[in-house]
């Protein structure tokens, strides 16, 4: 029998529910595919319900996790096996090779001397990364990555006998005790190159709600500055598409839940930065629930935001790299189309596991959320579960470290 807890995913949700299950006296195993702790939250400009930017409130998590000896990270790994039952289970994990020393060495000099770069997955391709990289300034670990399949020849001559990158660093798999499993996998941004006829990623400056929170963020590609990604330029006109791939039998059939608030904050992003700029929010229902019906009313009370129920049918490249949509708008009867510099697409939340199912006994509904479990001492939390904002996110975390705390304690 073990009374340690395994968390699989280090979001906000998995953090949450490590810290808790930690402060009450058990040892805790983080399981994180990812380099870095903080999951989407930390991709965000701002989140609600204070609109703090991520670096505030995962910084308190990190301090509670680094002060904890209790918790033990595991980043980039992956839960291969399970076996065991409820209160006495081994479960093996896959580390990848991070290449780099397990102390925090400041590579930030030799990173920048590198030439090559690829795509960067945090930066949800609005920008390069290079191959030795940390993701942002507050990332936790504070250690780098090196990825030896991204790095060109004059590069790999670079870092070559640098006592503290390791080339040839092997794959491991190791084994943990546990008697409990909280799983807190989250939530991908819906797959938006399958909305063809909104022209995400094959119209220019058409970009989903987590591009723009990349733009907007002071560590993101543009150094905060929200721009057109074809040229830079600000735009003079924005719109906002509203449930792009929620409320589809199509594509995601639900309401995502935050994407309605994602965008009343991006528009105060725009009206922060360029006060003069038009924001046209095209939706079918905006949906802000309890208190954020004041970010609502903030909203509406701006001068240059238009709210229209109507359906954008579909998005087309127009001349200048602006985006022409065609809108049915509803509340007059009248098929609108018009040209925008910069088109967002509130795209919808897909739990992580639709597709990319863990080796847990864990059934999943037709969506991929978690749907059982609890009987195995295996319990969701945060977005793995339903979709929820950060807030209802930290809550389920607690709830679901309790529930793991009492399995164990309990036998
Ligand atoms: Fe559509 Fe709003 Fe629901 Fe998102 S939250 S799916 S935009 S109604």
């Amino acid at each position: 029998m073990s009374n340690a807890i395994l968390v699989v995913g280090g979001g906000f949700a998995g953090l949450t529910a490590a810290i808790e299950a930690a402060e009450l006296g058990h040892d805790v195993y983080i399981v994180e595919k990812t380099p870095w702790l903080g999951g989407r939250v930390a991709q965000l400009n701002k989140y609600f319900p204070k609109l703090c930017p991520p670096s505030c409130g995962l910084e308190i998590q990190f301090q509670r996790i680094r002060k904890n000896p209790r918790i033990k990270c595991l980043t980039m790994a992956e839960v291969t096996g399970l076996s065991g039952s409820k209160g006495d289970y081994t479960v093996t994990v896959r580390l990848a090779p991070r290449g780099t020393a397990a102390h925090n060495v400041d590579f930030s000099l030799l990173a920048s001397s590198l030439e090559g770069e690829t795509p960067s997955e945090f930066e949800l391709g609005l920008s390069g990364r290079k191959a030795l990289y940390k993701s942002m300034p507050f990332a936790y670990p504070a250690r780098y990555v090196l990825d030896p399949s991204t790095l060109s020849k004059s590069d790999a001559a670079r870092v070559a006998g640098n006592k503290f990158l390791s080339l040839d660093e092997k794959e491991r798999e190791i084994e943990l005790k546990v008697g409990a499993i909280v799983v807190a996998t989250g939530w991908k941004p819906y797959d938006v190159t399958r909305l063809e006829n909104l022209g995400a990623g094959s119209v220019k400056n058409c970009v989903s709600n987590m591009q723009l929170e990349r733009l907007a963020s002071p560590f993101g590609p543009t150094g905060g500055r929200i721009v057109r990604p074809s040229d830079r330029r600000a735009p003079t006109n924005v719109a906002f598409v509203q449930c792009a791939g929620s409320r589809d039998q199509n594509h995601l059939n639900y309401c995502s839940y935050i994407c309605c608030m994602a965008s009343l904050k991006q528009s105060l992003y725009i009206a922060e930065q360029y006060p003069e700029t038009h924001v046209t929010i095209y939706y079918i229902d905006l949906r802000a629930p309890g208190r954020y019906v004041n970010v609502l009313d903030k909203v509406k009370a701006l001068p240059n935001v238009s709210l229209v129920k109507g359906k954008v049918a579909n998005a087309v490249q127009a001349e200048g790299d602006r985006v022409r949509l065609t809108v049915e708008d509803a509340v007059r009867g009248e098929k609108l189309t018009l040209d925008y510099d910069l088109v967002v697409l509130a795209t919808g939340m897909q739990p992580s596991l639709a597709g990319d199912k863990l080796p847990l006994p864990l059934p999943l509904d037709e969506e991929g959320f978690i749907a059982g479990g609890e009987e195995a001492g295996i319990f969701a939390a945060g977005c793995a579960y339903m979709p929820l904002d950060v807030t209802r996110t930290a809550q389920s975390g607690t709830a679901a470290a309790l529930k793991a705390v009492q399995t164990v304690k309990g036998r």
